[in-house]
């Protein structure tokens, strides 16, 4: 049968400077761009649902028909009226330095939980083979929304579908470092599957090493996780076994943008495909050192296509 995941998070207007008071227009934001390199990584058809809300102007319209072009199911993104979706602007400096504006505190997608109650059914959502949220889609809702939220994922949980979190820390988005650590703690404790990168928990929970943050997540009872460093790679663990996969070595690192969201998505598409963690490692850190060679969060299709036709994940299975 189809495989069905829902990823909730918030998309937005994305402006990226060419030249000097020159922008091109995009839609990027970290869930999103991981339900597109997922949906783009299946080599069966699966069912991506993005969750979320958008406003009922033109833009929102836009951002609606941009998530439809991917073949993302747009059921659950639910419309908000009077609001917007959030904006970040990303401008690049003399140096090759980029520097991010967000226009994001009254965006639609804060309001998903509300409309979620008003507009959607239970049912829409429940019995969904995976969900997917990322410490973004926390951050930016209201301590009830985010509870829940969190009820939510709980009855997901007990109905079997397997629970994703990426913590993706953006400490602008957080009143206090004490109650996101309490936030996320709670995430990890119903994740199933955890992609942590290293330098957020060097900041929240003053983890160092990978090691530690396997202690640590193994502590909370996190079945598979993945461990990301950057350049160096990943660690990860699954039902108590070690793995790892070395960063790809690419020719010229262009844009580090959505390189985690992008692993995340490859991993992901090809679990869905009963692929084995350390193969689907594999695949996810070519698909993201292939994502650093290019600008922007979303490689245009047809470049992705190319590189897809050559590395597909079940092309990586041991
Ligand atoms: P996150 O932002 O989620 O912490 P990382 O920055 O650790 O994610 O990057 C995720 C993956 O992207 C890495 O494991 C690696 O495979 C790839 N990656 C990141 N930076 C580079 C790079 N400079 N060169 C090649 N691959 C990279």
């Amino acid at each position: 049968m189809k495989k069905r995941i829902v990823m909730m998070g918030e998309c937005m207007v994305e402006m990226f400077q060419l030249v000097e008071n020159v922008y091109h227009q995009a839609f990027a934001g970290d869930v999103f761009n991981t339900a597109v390199y997922l949906k783009r990584s299946c080599e069966t058809p699966v069912d991506v649902q993005f969750f979320t809300a958008v406003g009922t102007d033109l833009i929102s319209d836009k951002l609606v028909r941009a998530v439809e072009r991917e073949k993302v199911d747009t059921s659950l993104m639910f419309r908000a009226k009077g609001v917007r979706p959030g904006l970040y602007m990303i401008n690049t400096d003399a140096y090759g330095e980029r520097s991010f504006v967000y226009w994001r505190d009254t965006s639609a997608a804060k309001q998903v939980m509300q409309c979620f109650s008003q507009q959607g059914n239970l049912t829409d959502v429940l019995g969904c083979d995976m969900f997917y949220f990322s410490g973004i889609t926390l951050a930016i809702l209201s301590d009830s929304d985010r509870r829940a939220l969190f009820n939510l994922i709980h009855q997901l949980k007990e109905q079997g579908s397997q629970i994703v979190f990426d913590p993706n820390y953006r400490p602008a988005l957080w009143s206090g470092i004490e109650s996101c650590r309490a936030v996320f703690t709670e995430a990890y404790q119903l994740a199933d599957i955890a992609m942590p990168g290293l330098d957020d928990h060097k900041v929240l929970f003053e983890h160092s090493t990978v090691q530690q943050i396997k202690a640590f997540l193994t502590e909370l009872d996190v079945a598979e996780m993945i461990i990301k460093d950057g350049k160096n790679g990943v660690v990860g663990c699954f039902a108590g076994h070690d793995f790892a996969a070395a960063a790809h070595q690419v020719k010229k690192v262009v844009d580090t943008t959505a390189a985690g969201d992008s692993f995340n998505g490859g991993y992901l598409a090809a679990r869905l495909a009963d692929i084995p963690p350390q193969d689907a490692v594999k695949y996810a850190a070519r698909l993201a050192g292939f994502v650093v060679e290019h600008t922007g969060a979303i490689v245009n299709k047809e470049h992705f296509q190319r590189f897809w036709s050559r590395h597909r994940p079940s092309t990586f299975v041991l």
